[in-house]
């Protein structure tokens, strides 16, 4: 495209909320015949709430709560706040019996898989099987059908281990974004696959990808591993637009033809993509497609 079609494109997009960081980017849109979404905060809200608590041991429930709670509350992970959110929740109807000021050290982020830290000297882990198993912590078959019965029911099972025993887990429901399952139907109608990365587990990932009409999954990955799925699509000579809102998500939006972040995720996605969804809106996917297809068609 010429610099004078590429400034019109552009321009075009950002009075729509479209924000095209260059010519590249509106250039390959065009040729777009696969979309891949992450999951947590783009098809879905990104506001998930606890649904419902779970014990597994004589831990008392409050307790519980603010063990996790304060260690995830320096994480910008959507499920970080819902059990910050549902820890606060409960504080504020029941009151505290232990209303000290916790110790937190080593806080570690572990992408894709949940946080650590040490909470007035216990060793805490907030996050899937994934972040146990790192940790070598046991999953008893009780925690096992707790979270399988969790994840039939589409919800992400975040589980609470203290000192590397599982005390109890949160069940933590996200509901789908109202435009995600007509997007999808309008990508396929331009001839235009969507598939669905996510972090989370298959059988969480499964039925919420049946409820979109998703029929391509790719769960339990981690960030590294979305980048490594993008590359193999590529590697069949497709071209690939990714669209993401974390952290988790920046390596992909990179290996991307198309990066594309949801204007609501964060700066490191942001940063890393080549188009920014300012109004969060998944319509402008192909708000931005159709704008490079135009574009492209007018100068040919
Ligand atoms: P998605 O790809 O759906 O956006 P992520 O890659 O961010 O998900 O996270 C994948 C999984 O890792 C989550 O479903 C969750 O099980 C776990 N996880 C990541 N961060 C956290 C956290 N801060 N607290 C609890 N669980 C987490
Ligand atoms: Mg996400």
């Amino acid at each position: 495209a010429t610099p004078t079609a590429v400034m019109v494109a552009t321009g075009k997009g950002a009075s729509q909320g479209v924000l095209i960081k260059g010519g590249d980017a509106l250039e390959k849109a065009h040729k777009v015949k696969t979309v891949i979404f992450d999951k947590t905060g783009t098809l879905t809200v990104g506001k998930p709430a606890v649904v419902h608590t779970k014990i597994f041991t004589n831990m008392p429930l409050q307790e519980l709560c603010n063990l996790a709670s304060a260690a995830e509350a320096n994480s910008e992970h959507p499920l970080a706040k819902a059990v910050v959110g549902h820890a606060k929740k409960l504080h504020q109807k029941y009151g505290s019996n232990n209303d000290h000021t916790v110790e937190v050290k080593d806080f570690e982020v572990h992408p894709g898989a949940g946080v650590s830290a040490n909470i007035d000297g216990k060793m805490v882990l907030v996050g899937n099987k994934r972040l146990m198993l790192a940790f070598q912590v046991p999953i008893s078959p009780e925690v096992q059908d707790y979270m399988s019965d969790t994840e039939n029911l589409a919800r992400t099972c975040v589980l609470v281990a203290v000192d590397g025993l599982i005390c109890g887990a949160f069940a933590v429901s996200d509901p789908l974004k109202p435009e995600a399952g007509h997007v999808v139907s309008f990508l396929s109608s331009m001839s235009i696959s969507s598939i669905m990365v996510t972090g989370d587990n298959w059988a969480t990932a499964s039925a919420i990808a049946r409820e979109l009409g998703i029929s391509t999954v790719f769960a339990e990955t981690d960030p590294v591993g979305k980048a490594e799925k993008i590359k193999e699509l590529q590697m069949k000579g497709l071209t690939v637009a990714m669209v993401g809102d974390g952290i988790n998500d920046s390596p992909a939006l990179v290996a991307a033809d198309v990066g594309m972040a949801i204007g609501a995720g964060t700066d490191v996605a942001i940063e890393a993509a080549d188009v920014v969804l300012l109004k969060s809106n998944l319509e402008d996917v192909i708000t931005a497609i159709d704008l490079s297809r135009k574009t492209i068609s007018r100068i040919k």
